[in-house]
């Protein structure tokens, strides 16, 4: 077999460092062909000189400089390339076989699809991208013959456990799969059981306090607010071509069940495992082989008892509305993507409290058309349209 070069879009952060530990584990299967990230060149350069990429990348340009002169100062031979074009260019490249998309937010779109409409192996974390345009990407993959494979562990789960004939519930739906139904499941984050009337005082730091899995800060407070369930809601239909109301939410605090599916015969599929991400990324690189994530074995004596119950709106009300917004479909779930982004930002920053966050989405979600997004251009001025909205209500508050 030969070797599989591999982009990781945001080795930095928390998949990404992930990809390379799993990538790096397996020297005679894959080599890492370009890195990119933000700002964090300082990081960046340690990657790039243990991994020694053709390229790296840095959205921002003091940093690509700074770590340019690093590169050079330690003799690695490295090309840095600097913003959003050269993201697409190495996301694209002709010697590139596999890219890990895991930039967080909307800056992840226009990369992602560069790499599907070169019809690449596209490693699908940044569930943003699918969630804002997700009826082009969808319609890019099949026209550009990429393969899409899901990264979220949820996502991750479904996919392995779905019949493979993938291109029967592609064309057809899920149902034509005898599939009845897809279980989401969700730890219920750091605020399951907090007081309601303590919610409007807690810090970011708490919010980033996941109870299982250790994340980037957007995904973390994404967790806590619930927003995130209900992007991956609106992720599951895009993947796995089917509709809002045949996906159910369930909250399961140990998560050891990533997600389940239910069949018209009554059978339940799960999957389950330890809540590490590289276990969905080895599946996801090795597809359809297994190779070793590194991933401790399940201890499912110690696990003892797994539990659910039914998510309490009143408390995540972010996941009615990403809910409300997948059934009202067009921008309606843009909108909602990029208000979130705009509101978990000014939380981290301390400017608006955690449950001021629904009443930033909901207020931009009651001021703003929704559209059918027939254009990437129109997909792209939805969402600055609502980041703007979203900044004159935080203003407001
Ligand atoms: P992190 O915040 O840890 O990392 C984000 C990465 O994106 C960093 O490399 C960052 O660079 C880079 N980045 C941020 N903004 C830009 C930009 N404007 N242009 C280019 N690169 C940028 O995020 P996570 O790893 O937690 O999440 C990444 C994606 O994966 C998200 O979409 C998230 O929802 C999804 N995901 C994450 C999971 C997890 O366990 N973490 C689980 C499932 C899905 P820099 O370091 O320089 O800021």
């Amino acid at each position: 077999m030969s070797i599989q070069q591999v982009t990781v879009l945001g080795a930095t952060g928390s998949i990404g460092v992930s990809t390379l530990d799993v990538l790096a584990r397996h020297p005679e299967r894959y080599a890492v062909f370009a890195l990119t990230a933000d700002r964090k060149w300082q990081v960046l350069a340690t990657q790039c000189l243990q991994h020694n990429p053709r390229y790296a990348v840095l959205n921002d340009m003091a940093a690509a400089v700074a770590l340019a002169e690093e590169l050079r100062r330690q003799g690695c031979k490295t090309e840095v390339l600097q913003g959003a074009d050269a993201l697409a260019q190495v996301a694209s490249h002709a010697d590139t076989h596999v890219v890990m998309a895991a930039i967080v937010g909307a800056a992840g779109l226009l990369p992602t699809l560069a790499a599907v409409k070169a019809g690449k192996k596209v490693l699908l974390a940044n569930k943003e991208a699918l969630v804002m345009a997700g009826g082009l990407f969808t319609r890019a993959v099949a026209e550009h013959g990429a393969t899409l494979l899901p990264i979220d562990s949820e996502h991750n789960a479904i996919f392995q456990c779905l019949p493979n004939h993938r291109a029967d519930y592609l064309v057809d739906g899920l149902q034509s799969s005898g599939v009845r139904k897809i279980l989401l499941t969700a730890s219920g984050g750091p605020f399951r059981n907090t007081p309601l009337a303590d919610l409007k005082t807690v810090t970011p730091e708490q919010a980033c306090a996941h109870p299982n899995w250790s994340m980037g800060q957007k995904i973390s407070v994404d967790s806590a607010t619930m927003l995130n369930k209900g992007l991956e809601l609106i992720e599951a239909c895009w993947l796995f071509n089917t509709r809002p109301e045949q996906v159910q939410v369930v909250i399961h605090p140990q998560s050891v069940i990533h997600s389940m599916v239910e069949y018209v015969d009554g059978s339940v599929l799960a999957q389950l495992g330890n809540p590490d991400m590289r276990t969905p990324i080895a599946h996801a690189l090795a597809w359809p082989e297994r190779i070793a994530s590194g991933v401790a074995s399940l201890d499912i004596i110690a696990t003892a008892r797994l539990d659910f119950s039914a998510p309490d709106y009143e408390r995540f009300p972010c996941l009615h509305l990403a809910q409300q917004a997948a059934a009202r479909a067009a921008t309606a779930p843009t909108i909602l993507n990029a208000a979130n982004e705009v509101a978990v930002a000014a939380f981290l920053q301390r400017k608006i409290r955690f449950d001021q966050i629904a009443q930033v989405i909901t207020s931009v979600l009651d001021k703003q058309d929704v559209i059918e997004p027939d254009s990437l251009e129109l997909v792209i001025a939805s969402d600055q349209k609502a980041r703007e909205l979203a900044h004159s209500v935080i203003l407001a508050l």
